[in-house]
């Protein structure tokens, strides 16, 4: 089964079709790490193209936050905004659609989580020393994780060892049973600087792997997010992939 893994949607359609456009042909299932909606314009049609597609979906801080699940008092005041906006706008079957989702998933030698599989909702995964703290957190020998918008390869080379490796776009990596934590970076909102959407493709019987980047139609989303009144700041990091 070849595996299209994807995370931090973040209600960007633009960027989601485009990977979905970039990737034809090359998976049979997809799997998501949460953060569908949040930030973008256009929560309802990710939900909806996701729900057309067979698929496994987590939730993420941001799909929380839109069902009211969160204090969103820690959200900066356009983060709050950009929750106020998904709220409102979301359709009723859309929110329920949210509402079920789990929080983490174990398949194979895989464990999904959206944020670390310590903390599924809140951690951040930003360093070796966060990564090697999460190991002991999971039985499988691969985790993936999405959350931090940035895409990472973390190697448990001893239990005092971890290494962060960036990825090497397009190309195929097979994961040697060493234990991993995997990001595949964000289609909708990359904080990597560099502004194009991040997927990944998974070969799930031979455990190979491949981060992929492929460009959008960025000032097309930016034009929605005006439209809507959304935070200038929302809409000017897209293009700074920040
Ligand atoms: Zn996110």
């Amino acid at each position: 089964m070849r595996i299209l893994v994807i995370s931090d949607i973040h209600a960007n359609y633009t960027a989601f079709e485009t990977v979905l456009k970039d990737a034809q042909g090359m998976w049979d299932y997809v799997w998501c790490l949460g953060d569908v909606v949040g930030y973008g314009p256009d929560p309802n049609d990710c939900v909806e193209k996701l729900r057309e597609l067979p698929h496994l979906c987590l939730a993420g801080n941001h799909d929380w936050a839109a069902l009211d699940r969160l204090d969103i008092r820690t959200f900066n005041p356009d983060a709050r905004r950009a929750v106020d906006w998904t709220r409102e706008t979301l359709t009723s079957d859309n929110t329920h659609w949210l509402e079920a989702l789990p929080v983490t998933f174990v398949i194979g030698d895989y464990t999904l989580a959206h944020a670390s599989p310590r903390e599924p909702i809140w951690e951040y995964i930003l360093e070796t020393k966060t990564a090697s703290d999460n190991f002991p957190h999971f039985e499988t020998p691969y985790c993936l994780v999405g959350h931090t918008h940035q895409p990472v390869i973390y190697e448990q080379v001893t239990e005092y060892d971890t290494t962060a490796t960036r990825p090497n776009y397009g190309k195929q990596r097979h994961l040697n049973g060493r234990r991993q934590i995997i990001n595949p970076g964000s289609v909708g909102q990359p904080r990597d600087t560099d502004p194009r959407a991040a997927y990944a493709l998974l070969d799930f019987e031979k455990n190979i792997w491949e981060h992929r980047r492929v460009p959008y139609d960025v000032s097309s989303v930016q034009r929605r997010m005006r439209q809507y009144r959304m935070p200038e700041r929302l809409i000017a990091r897209l293009e700074m992939g920040m």
